[in-house]
C-alpha cells in the first residue's frame, strides 16, 4: 500500500491549484454576491480539459483516472464551491452514465462534445413528491412511433438551463411483480431546446449561490427512439449507479471546501493578535486546528479511496457513501469552526470562511443526504 501520490498525480493537482488560485479565487466572492453562474470560468475550464477529465481520449476526453477527477474538483472547491460542482454534475451525473450506459452512437454523439466543454451536462432524477424516495417519479415517458413522448417536471437541477444535455429519468410504465404493481423506471438523454422543454422556477439559495438550479418543464416533450438510455425499466439502477459515482465528486467538493477553510484559519490566527499574542498561540485554537487537520485528513484517505475503487471495482456504493458521509460532515464541522476562529470577522461577508460554511451545508444533503449514505452503509453491514 502507497499512499504517496504519483509524478503524475502531483503534476495534475500543481496544475489544478494554478488555476484555482489564478482563475476561480478572484472570483469568487462576487460569484456568490451576484448569484451568477460563472460562464467565463467554465469557458475557461473547458479549454484547460477540465470537463472531460475521466473520458476516454478515443472520445474527445483526458484519459484520466478518477483520482485525478477528484482532485480537480477538491481544488476548486478549496476556493469555490460554486465552480466545483459545476465539473462534478457535468462529470458525474451526465458524463458517467453516457459513458457507461451508452450504446456506441450515443457515446459518439454526446461525449465530444460534453468532454471539450463545448457542451454542458446536467442529472435531472429529483421531482417534489420524489427526493430520498426516487422511486416515487411522476414524469412519464411513453413511446409513441419512434419517439418517446416526455410529461412532468423535475426541481432542484444542477446546472440547468446552462446545460445543453440532460439525464433525465421517468416512468415508462408499471410492471407486476410478485403480485405488487411497481413503477417501470428508464432513463433518457434529453437536449436543450427540444420542443415542449423548458426551464421554470430558479432556486435561490443559502450556499453555492453562482451554481444555476433550475427547474425542468416536460409537456409533450418528443424526443427520438434512440435517445433512451441503457435497457427499458433499468432507469432506477443507472440513476443509482450514476449517484454512487456523484456521491465521490460531492465527497471531493465537501473536502476541498473543508481544507480551503482550514488553510484560511491558519493564515487568520497567526496575523490576528489579543490579549498581546497571536490567537494561534493559545492553545484552545492550537487543539481545535489539530482536530480540524486530523478530521480533514481522514477525510481524505476516504474520499481517495473511493476514487479509487471505482477505478478498480464494479461495486463502489459503499466506499462512496463513506467517503461522502464523513467528507460532508467534516466539511460542516471544519467550516463551522472556521468561522469562530475569525471571531465577528469570520460572520462577515469580505472573509471567504462564512460562504464556505454555507457552501458546505448543502453538501450533507444532495446527491442523497447524509441519512441515505448511513441506510447504503449500514444496510451492507447488515444484509
Ligand atoms: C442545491 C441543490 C442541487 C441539487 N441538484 C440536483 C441535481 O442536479 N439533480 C437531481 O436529481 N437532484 C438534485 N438535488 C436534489 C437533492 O438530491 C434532494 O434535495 C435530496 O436528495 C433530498 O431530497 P428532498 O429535498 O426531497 O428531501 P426529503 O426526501 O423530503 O428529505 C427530508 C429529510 O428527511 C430525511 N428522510 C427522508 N426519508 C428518510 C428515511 N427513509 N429515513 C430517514 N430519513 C429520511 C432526509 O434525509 C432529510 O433529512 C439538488 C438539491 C439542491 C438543494
Amino acid at each position: 500500500m502507497d499512499f504517496a501520490l504519483s509524478k503524475k498525480h502531483e503534476m495534475a493537482r500543481t496544475l489544478f491549484k494554478e488555476f484555482a488560485e489564478n482563475e476561480v479565487k478572484p472570483l469568487a466572492q462576487d460569484v456568490d454576491e451576484t448569484e451568477q453562474f460563472p460562464k467565463e470560468t467554465a469557458e475557461k475550464m473547458a479549454k484547460n480539459g477540465f470537463l472531460g477529465i475521466p473520458i476516454p481520449k478515443e472520445y474527445g476526453g483526458q484519459g484520466c483516472d478518477p483520482l485525478t477527477y477528484v482532485m480537480c474538483v477538491e481544488e476548486l472547491a478549496k476556493v469555490c464551491g460554486t465552480t466545483s460542482v459545476i465539473v462534478s454534475a457535468h462529470t458525474s451525473l451526465c458524463c458517467d452514465p453516457i459513458m457507461t450506459y451508452g450504446t456506441e452512437e450515443q457515446k459518439k454523439k454526446y461525449l465530444p462534445d460534453l468532454a471539450s466543454g463545448k457542451k454542458l451536462g446536467a442529472f435531472g432524477l429529483t421531482e417534489p413528491g420524489a427526493g430520498t424516495d426516487a422511486q416515487g417519479q411522476q414524469t412519464k415517458a411513453v413511446l409513441d412511433g419512434d419517439e418517446w413522448v416526455l410529461n412532468g417536471s423535475k426541481c432542484f437541477i444542477t446546472n440547468g438551463k446552462e446545460a445543453d444535455v440532460y439525464i433525465v429519468i421517468a416512468v415508462t410504465g408499471i410492471i407486476e411483480k410478485r403480485g405488487r404493481k411497481l413503477k417501470e423506471i428508464s432513463a433518457f438523454i434529453v437536449d436543450k431546446g427540444t420542443p415542449g422543454f423548458s426551464f421554470g422556477t430558479k432556486e435561490k439559495k443559502m450556499g453555492i449561490r453562482g451554481s444555476s438550479t433550475y427547474e425542468l418543464i416536460f409537456e409533450d416533450c418528443r424526443i427520438p427512439k434512440e435517445n433512451l438510455l441503457g435497457k427499458q425499466g433499468k432507469g432506477f439502477g443507472i440513476a443509482m449507479h450514476t449517484l454512487d459515482g456523484g456521491r465521490i465528486g460531492i465527497a471531493s467538493q465537501a473536502l476541498g471546501l473543508a481544507e480551503g477553510a482550514l488553510e484560511a484559519t491558519i493564515e487568520y490566527v497567526k496575523e490576528r493578535k489579543q490579549f498581546g499574542r497571536t490567537i494561534g498561540q493559545f492553545q484552545n485554537t492550537q487543539f481545535q486546528l489539530a482536530d480540524m487537520a486530523t478530521k480533514v485528513e481522514a477525510a481524505k484517505l476516504l474520499v481517495y479511496k473511493a476514487a479509487m475503487a471505482k477505478a478498480t471495482q464494479k461495486v463502489y456504493s459503499v466506499e462512496a457513501a463513506m467517503a461522502k458521509l464523513y467528507a460532508a460532515e467534516v466539511a460542516m464541522e471544519v467550516t463551522t469552526k472556521a468561522v469562530q476562529l475569525h471571531g465577528g470577522y469570520g460572520y462577515i461577508r469580505e472573509y471567504d470562511v462564512e460562504r464556505m460554511m454555507r457552501d458546505a451545508k448543502i453538501t450533507e444533503i444532495y446527491e442523497g443526504t447524509s441519512e441515505v449514505q448511513r441506510m447504503v452503509i449500514s444496510g451492507n453491514l447488515l444484509k
